[in-house]
């Protein structure tokens, strides 16, 4: 077998996605310069501040059928789990269209469920198997994730999505109430029925574990350079460089998109307009919790996800639709507090301010809640690694793996064709 052409690779932000792509690049020989104008997992990626979800499960888009006539209440009410804000909405409204129509029939959500059962699938085992790379095996815990609702009606208002997720080989435990009150004895007792995902685990700290992978890609001997990319300088279909916002240009022949929310300026440089729109969320995060749940749960009442981790108790979710500019509205975040606080009715309430942190992130979303992964279409040596929406921690590892062997010239161990930046390029109707 011919060798690989081992090349200088310009991985673009230390997300996860790109801590993943650098480690799994450095493993195949290949040489790398990391560009992240802040820190290596630090609160300005969505990887820092996430829910932590190692969910395997997550297979479906958060479009569902249906959507579209919810959407007036979402703007009548700023502070439900799915905001829009007025102002935004003209520059907003052609990807909510494509997002409203990706999630709009069984068969769709189907298509996707099975284009990203693979890419997530065993994401907790590879999860551990880097986090141990890394010198932080505490960070990954693979004891699976509940779901918890009101009563079993809650859970089979979602039959669609569970019916889905078992026919790609999904499968979990159903709790009734009196399990559920042994298993989780400080949740509030509203909360009558549970499902646990075995296969799934958890990351106790997503901010520590990305900077432990981009330390440890530095280790291997990746260069890592504080500056932002800004564009590609090619000849023919070839990259020869990746200009940077110092105003040099660092020489590399071949690059990786993966600046999360940030991605589509770049992509569309190399041919490939890409909707890419900021699903903004929250957290927030209690110091020093006297109760909390043994698990981690998502809530289905409240439409958030608490994880007790390694810094405190996080709740994490909500999903508003402003832009990547516009101020926070923090009130989103108090929405949070106040429902962690009624979950776990022993938790002191109000709780004391000075254990309270919060944060706004912003999630990478494409329409059909899956990202784009593949070559670009100007340059085979620029791949896009970006747009990983709800799912970009879990799909990290295999991310990266991807990568990887596109730039080693090897088939990628899973079929990317459903990522295909193109796929946008036809006409929403
Ligand atoms: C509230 C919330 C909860 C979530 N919960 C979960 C969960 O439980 N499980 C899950 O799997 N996912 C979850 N997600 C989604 C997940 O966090 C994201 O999909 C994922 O972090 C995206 O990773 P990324 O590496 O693509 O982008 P990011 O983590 O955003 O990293 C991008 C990096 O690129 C850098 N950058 C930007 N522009 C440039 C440039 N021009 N040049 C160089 N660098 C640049 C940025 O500084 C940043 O560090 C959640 C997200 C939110 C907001």
């Amino acid at each position: 077998m011919p060798e690989p052409m081992l090349r200088h690779v310009a991985v673009i932000g230390a997300g996860i996605e790109g801590a993943a792509s650098a480690v799994e690049l450095l493993r195949a020989g290949h040489r790398v310069t990391v560009l992240e104008p802040g820190e290596p997992g630090g609160p300005q990626a969505a990887s820092f501040g996430n829910a932590g979800w190692l969910s395997s499960h997550s297979v479906l888009p958060p479009s569902a059928p249906g959507l579209w006539r919810q959407v007036p209440g979402f703007l009548r009410d700023p502070l439900g789990p799915l905001a829009l804000r007025w102002r935004y909405l003209p520059k907003a409204a052609p990807w909510l269209l494509r997002y409203i129509a990706a999630g709009s029939s069984e068969e769709r959500l189907r298509r996707i469920a099975h284009s990203l059962r693979p890419l997530l699938k065993d994401s907790p085992v590879l999860h551990a198997s880097l986090a141990r790379e890394a010198g932080v095996p505490e960070l990954i815990e693979h004891k699976g994730l509940m779901n918890a609702w009101h009563s079993r009606a809650g859970f089979e208002a979602e039959g669609m999505g569970w019916r889905l997720r078992r026919e790609v080989g999904i499968s979990w435990t159903e709790i009734e109430e009196r399990a559920l009150r042994a298993a989780e004895p400080d949740l509030d007792p509203a909360y009558r029925f549970a499902v646990l995902t075995e296969e799934a685990g958890r990351c106790l700290s997503p901010g520590r574990y990305i900077a432990a992978l981009a330390a440890h890609a530095v280790r291997e001997g990746a260069a890592l350079r504080k500056v932002a990319a800004t564009g590609f300088r090619l000849e023919g279909r070839s990259l020869t460089g990746v200009a940077l916002s110092d105003g040099t240009v660092l020489d590399c022949d071949a690059a990786v998109i993966c600046c999360g929310a940030r991605s589509a300026p770049l992509a569309a440089g190399l041919g490939d307009r890409v909707p890419l729109e900021t699903e903004r969320g929250y957290h927030v995060m209690l110091r020093g919790a006297e109760r909390g749940p043994r698990h981690s749960i998502s809530l289905g009442a409240a439409k958030m996800i608490v994880n007790p981790m390694a810094d405190g108790l996080r709740a994490a979710g909500q999903v508003e639709i402003a832009g990547l500019e516009g101020a926070p509205n923090w009130r989103r975040a108090e929405v949070l507090r106040d429902h962690l606080l009624r979950a776990f009715p022993g938790l002191p309430n109000p709780f004391p301010e000075d254990r309270i942190t919060t944060w706004l992130g912003h999630r990478p979303s494409t329409p059909d809640g899956m990202p784009c992964l593949g070559p670009s279409s100007r340059c085979p040596e620029v791949i896009h690694a970006f747009g990983h929406g709800h799912v970009g921690l879990v799909a990290g590892p295999r991310t990266g793996r991807v990568v990887a062997q596109l730039l080693s010239g090897r088939a990628p161990e899973i079929d990317i064709a459903p990522f295909s930046p193109t796929r946008f390029r036809k006409p929403l109707l």
